[in-house]
């Protein structure tokens, strides 16, 4: 059997980091079987779905690089699909038109709820052997229902929660169109999960309650059981993301939308790699890359019960991939976070080069932009309070002089830049982190950069030599007044 996942958003916000573990479960099941991984947009609830959605949703999955396999399916466009298997099942007598009022509806529900039962639909449209019905009341449009068995259980074998039974008694005669010939939710999903040959339905625990009435609709139109050969699919329920408070992960915890995190600065193999740990395990390890990810991960071994997000874990997870990271990996990230920062040119060739002298001193992308921002605009301010604990009488003699050794060397290589460096530190009997800092801030405007050669390397002979002459002047009017 070939494994087919799906995953399925409805376009009503962003994609929010609980649904980003959803579809990254579904998508690690497709890759590591060798099977398709679907992607499938439910818009049918037209009052809230929104375009800005969908762009949002195919954005964060593209960043994710959640890969998906065939077009992306939009339910909006299969309405003729739809409408052609309800009409199989009313055919059939699977289905049948109901005309009861809303009004009549809820006398009913309330009729069932005095005699202690659960409110129901009551049946009295549904066609019944030897049953005569009442005549079809004029210029109404009746809705569709589904013919939900009368007696029996629903057992859904969930791969992470376990098996679940449902008596059908408890559900109802679930609306399937709605009297303007809409179809309804469940509905959908069955008849696109039948079409897409959907083998595993990977999918938050606050689908469970739907998941019997989907497996009965699914039974009416094809023959099989749960799991069977792929005829009906597999449902594995993944328990929900709570926040560091215990309650259910909302805006209330911070960013909770994808895209957030990218602005925050954390790398998507990163999130992945948190996420994929949040409800699941392999041994006691802690960092997967997306390879290991995809040859460890088992639906059968996520945790049945809800996980609580940790941002001080997912902080450290970022580090450790930024660390591990080939520096040309990072490059796209880092562009994308200059540029925010307002650093227009994008193919600066020193960007490799960056990545690799920052990416063991930053915890995040962005503020590995914000440490490189130097290297892209002049120095604006020198921070007053690195100035006053390291600028002495005698720095713009030191920044002079380091200049013209500077100036005076053939390369402008980290060993030579090193040895000059040190030989001005030496012919004046100072420390090296007395000429280092002020260099430092010379250079950047403020006392924290790269180790001093590799601060001198990436800014280059012009540009160094040219700040190095402004900071002395800055400095010796400064010292002065
Ligand atoms: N569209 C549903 C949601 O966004 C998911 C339905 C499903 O996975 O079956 O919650």
């Amino acid at each position: 059997m070939s494994i087919v996942t799906r995953f399925a958003p409805s376009p009503t916000g962003y994609l929010h980091i609980g649904g980003a573990r959803t579809a990254l479960y579904s998508w690690l099941h497709a890759r590591q079987n060798r099977g398709r991984f679907v992607l499938r947009i439910e818009d049918t609830d037209r009052e809230r779905s929104t375009d800005e959605a969908v762009a949002a949703i195919l954005d964060a999955m593209a960043w994710l690089d959640l890969d998906h396999d065939d077009e992306i399916y939009y339910q909006t466009q299969r309405f003729g699909r739809y409408a052609e298997v309800i009409e199989q099942l009313l055919a059939e007598g699977k289905a049948y038109r109901c005309y009861s009022t809303a009004e009549e509806v809820e006398a009913m529900r309330e009729a069932a709820r005095a005699r202690g039962e659960k409110p129901k639909y009551d049946g009295t449209w549904r066609p019944m052997p030897g049953k005569t019905l009442p005549e079809p009341p004029a210029g109404v449009d009746p809705v569709i229902r589904f013919a939900t068995p009368l007696d029996g259980v629903t057992v859904i074998p969930d791969l992470v929660k376990g098996e679940i039974t449902i008596a059908n008694t408890e559900l109802d005669d679930l609306i399937i169109a709605r009297a303007d010939g809409t179809p309804t939710y469940n509905f959908c999903v069955v008849v696109d999960d039948m079409d897409m040959g959907i083998t595993h339905v990977i999918r938050g625990d606050d689908h469970v309650n739907n998941t019997p009435r989907q497996i009965n609709i699914f039974k009416a139109l094809v023959e099989g059981e749960v799991g069977d050969h792929g005829r009906l699919p597999y449902y594995a329920h993944v328990p929900m993301i709570l926040g560091p408070d215990g309650k259910r992960l909302s805006k209330r915890h911070g960013a909770v939308g994808v895209m957030r995190y990218r602005e925050q600065g954390f790398l998507p193999d990163a999130l992945l790699n948190y996420l994929v740990r949040l409800g699941w395990a392999h041994g006691d390890q802690e960092i997967f890359t997306r390879g290991q990810m995809i040859e460890h991960f088992d639906i059968a071994n996520v945790q049945g019960g809800a996980s609580t997000f940790d941002p001080e874990k997912l902080l450290w997870v970022n580090q450790t991939h930024i660390k591990a990271s080939a520096p040309a990996d990072l490059v796209g990230e880092l562009r994308w976070h200059l540029a925010r920062f307002g650093v227009a040119d994008t193919t600066d060739p020193r960007l490799a080069e960056i990545a690799d002298v920052q990416k063991g001193r930053c915890k995040t992308m962005k503020e590995m932009a914000e440490q490189s921002l130097f290297l892209f605009q002049e120095v604006a301010e020198y921070e007053p309070k690195a100035v006053k604990k390291h600028i002495k009488t005698a720095t713009p003699d030191i920044l002079a002089e380091v200049r013209d050794t500077l100036a005076a060397l053939d390369g402008w290589d980290r060993e030579a830049l090193a040895g000059a460096v040190r030989a001005v530190a030496e012919a004046n009997a100072l420390g090296m982190g007395k000429v280092a800092q002020p260099i430092r801030i010379a250079l950047t405007g403020g006392p924290v950069s790269p180790s001093i050669d590799d601060t001198l390397v990436l800014l280059g002979r012009e540009a160094t030599l040219a700040r190095l002459d402004r900071a002395a002047a800055a400095f010796r009017s400064l010292k002065a007044g």
